[in-house]
């Protein structure tokens, strides 16, 4: 280590000055420990205090700094009690609003007090507004004005602005004297153009006073680029630091099968398309090897990656391990479970069923075969991964994601190996495919296998975007494909994550059909039905006892039943696109020309109405989620945004596609040439916050 990385990077956050070691200790919660720390912590957007805004001429959600005259000031007791203070500077008047205040500050101002303000502006009915604003008296109209952007920091609790910029300040001034380290070999950054790193640092916590602000946002300007590749880079070297290291462990080689797989094969009504056979023998030769497959599997909706996982299991089962596959939904790993018993008894293999809901002596029951190995197939939700659950000789995990599991809880699967050092060989399906770049990033320590072909005979499924004002017209609608010999999927989604108000929905939903179309044989499922209730309903679906289907999102999995060429979805702007593209992949699987019709409530936003229109114009999976990614951001689209994951300082996968190509080849030559650096580049990006690096 040089001298400058081991100042920037041991030296305490505490021997700033003014930093006790109270703050030192409140710091440290926001993962700040050393002046590194400090340097890399990043503002997340700035504020414009350089300029006196005339009051006449702001918006209605500008952030600006006005300035004038107090001309009246008054306690008022309408709704509720606040100090409401006008101010004008001869362009117009603006209303401050205080819900919290105290005497001495009512006293202070005083009409006729002149003062400075910095907030938002908001029209309301009695005028332009601000409320609680950031403010001081001045006694002089000219008091000096801030030259420069004023950063603003991600904070937290006892953590404020006012702190962050006094640590911005003077770990900023510390650079002159003591040089950040480059932690990119020359050569790379020659030929990328990249800007001194200390210069670039300067820039983001005090940009020069000529900078617009709203151009700084947009993140676009060499310096803030520069900043970008490099946390995208060292993002990219932990996941393949991650991957190196569980590589490392090792794992259990297994010859390809010799019979089970073809038994399967011969039991099946189908043969597998040719996607699916490729990524089978791709997997197939991972599993041959002694260290563990890390590999995700993409592949639409419908593309058939169940009987991919299945021959996978089949071949460490018969090597003689056990298999287990995690689902990230009750529901969905129940069918799972039904369709592993059904696939793998005839072979004589046993498949136990583990979920948090079981409970007591069922649980023991399927506990005992998983812990003595009779049972060679265990299928559950992440209940799987509990301590007191243990595996005979488990060698393979597959995990049926939809974005659902993050890095953590993979991570989890390693203690469950069998002899505590190897690791068990990993599969991962996604149902919603990623989009590459993404994927690239986000799955870095992943090989990916994509599964580009559909089974034969699936068709287009025809959209329409209706308001529910329309819901007679398409009750009628429901009415005539019946009456054609159609059957109907009639969905309702879930009401602010709540599973009750859902079905209750569905419930209502089944009545009004009942009563409307008394032709029309309806059945109702929802997830607070018993299994064996739940059950007789599907059958009688299946059978075409009933020709309407009222379902919550349950049916968004391993539901088939080609007859059923019509889909209803209500309120579908409450779902995700990639959610609604899984549940409209329950139709177009038979003959028919099959429809779904997204019944939206009014009034819906702009971009409502844009992503909505995505699934009308669309079929293909990848462009969905593409769309969805642009218009939501990765977070919503990988499921991580409550797990952090994917937390960045200044990158931004989308904004920042076009360097993730760079990146990824930067990354491969560090690796090999300058593998000292990658220690420290992932320390000074991703710090303590994240635990890809201590596996
Ligand atoms: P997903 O990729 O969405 O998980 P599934 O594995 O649930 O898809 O498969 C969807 C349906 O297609 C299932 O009913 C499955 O049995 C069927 N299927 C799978 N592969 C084929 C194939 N090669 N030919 C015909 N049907 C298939
Ligand atoms: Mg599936």
């Amino acid at each position: 280590m040089t001298d400058e990385l081991y100042f920037w990077q041991r030296t305490s956050i505490g021997l700033l000055k003014g930093i006790g070691a109270a703050t030192a200790l409140k710091l440290n919660r926001l993962g700040l420990h050393t002046l590194q720390d400090a340097l890399f912590h990043l503002p997340n957007r700035y504020q414009d205090r350089t300029r006196l805004h005339p009051i006449g001429s702001t918006q209605p959600f500008q952030e600006v700094l006005i300035q004038g005259t107090v001309e009246l000031s008054d306690i008022v007791l309408r709704k509720r009690r606040s100090l409401i203070v006008q101010v004008s500077d001869g362009t117009g008047m603006i209303q401050l609003r205080f819900f919290h205040f105290s005497a001495a500050q009512k006293n202070s101002l005083k009409p006729g007090t002149l003062i400075r303000c910095f907030g938002e502006i908001r029209h309301t009915s009695l005028g332009k507004e601000m409320v609680h604003p950031e403010y001081t008296t001045l006694k002089t109209a000219d008091a000096p004005i801030e030259q420069a952007l004023t950063p603003i920091f991600p904070a937290t609790d006892g953590v404020g602005q006012a702190l962050l910029r006094k640590i911005s300040l003077q770990v900023v001034g510390l650079i002159d004297s003591h040089p950040v380290p480059e932690l990119i070999p020359k050569e790379l950054r020659a030929k990328h153009h990249w800007p001194e790193l200390g210069d670039a640092l300067k820039f983001v916590h005090q940009p020069p006073p000529n900078v617009n602000v709203y151009s700084l946002e947009n993140r676009t300007h060499a310096f803030q680029q520069r900043l970008a590749a490099e946390e995208l880079l060292a993002h990219h070297l932990s996941l393949l630091k991650l991957r190196a290291a569980i590589q490392k462990t090792g794992s259990w080689p297994m010859p390809p099968s010799a019979q089970f797989q073809a038994q399967l094969l011969a039991q099946l009504p189908f043969t597998p398309t040719g996607a699916q056979s490729r990524v089978m023998r791709e997997i197939e030769q991972d599993l041959r090897l002694d260290k563990p497959m890390l590999r995700l599997v993409q592949g639409d909706v419908g593309s058939g990656k169940t009987l991919v996982a299945a021959m996978a299991a089949l071949q460490a089962i018969e090597a003689g391990f056990q298999v287990a596959l995690m689902a990230p939904t009750e529901i969905l790993a129940e069918q799972h479970y039904e369709n592993f018993q059904e696939w793998l008894q005839p072979l004589g293999l046993k498949v136990a069923w583990l979920s948090g809901k079981l409970k007591g002596k069922k649980r023991l029951e399927q506990l005992a075969p998983i812990q003595s190995g009779e049972a060679q197939m265990v299928v559950g939700t992440h209940a799987l991964f509990q301590e007191e659950v243990s595996f005979q000789n488990l060698a393979l995990a597959i995990i049926d994601e939809q974005h659902r599991f993050g890095v953590h809880q993979r991570l989890a699967l390693k203690q469950k190996g069998a002899d505590g050092i190897r690791t068990p060989h990993q599969l991962i399906m996604t149902a919603t495919p990623i989009p590459r770049t993404l994927a690239m990033s986000a799955y870095a320590d992943l090989d990916t296998s994509i599964i580009d072909e559909l089974p034969p005979g699936r068709k287009p499924v025809k959209t329409a975007v209706i308001d529910n004002a329309r819901r007679s017209d398409v009750m009628a609608r429901v009415a005539n494909a019946c009456s054609e010999g159609k059957q109907v999927y009639w969905v309702c989604t879930l009401i602010e994550e709540s599973e009750a108000l859902q079905c209750q929905a569905a419930e209502d939903a089944a009545k009004e059909l009942t009563l409307a179309l008394p032709e029309v044989k309806v059945g109702l499922v929802h997830g607070r039905m018993k299994a064996a209730e739940k059950a007789q309903v599907m059958l009688e679906f299946k059978t075409h006892k009933l020709q309407v289907l009222v379902a919550t999102t349950v049916i968004e999995v391993g539901v088939n039943v080609p007859n059923a060429s019509v889909m209803i979805i209500e309120n579908p702007e409450r779902l995700g696109l990639a959610q609604l593209h899984q549940l409209r992949g329950r139709v177009g699987r038979g003959s028919a020309e099959s429809f779904c019709i997204l019944l939206y409530q009014n009034p819906l936003s702009q971009q409502g109405k844009a992503r909505l229109n995505i699934m009308r114009e669309t079929n293909d999976g990848f462009l969905i989620a593409e769309e969805d990614l642009a218009l939501r951001g990765p977070g919503e689209v990988l499921g991580t945004r409550q797990t952090g994951e994917i937390d960045f300082r200044i990158a931004d996968l989308i904004r920042d596609e076009h360097l993730l190509e760079d990146c990824k080849q930067m990354a491969a030559s560090i690796a090999h040439s300058h593998p000292d650096f990658i220690h420290p580049l992932i320390e000074r990006w991703m710090g303590n916050k994240t635990e890809y690096g201590q596996v």
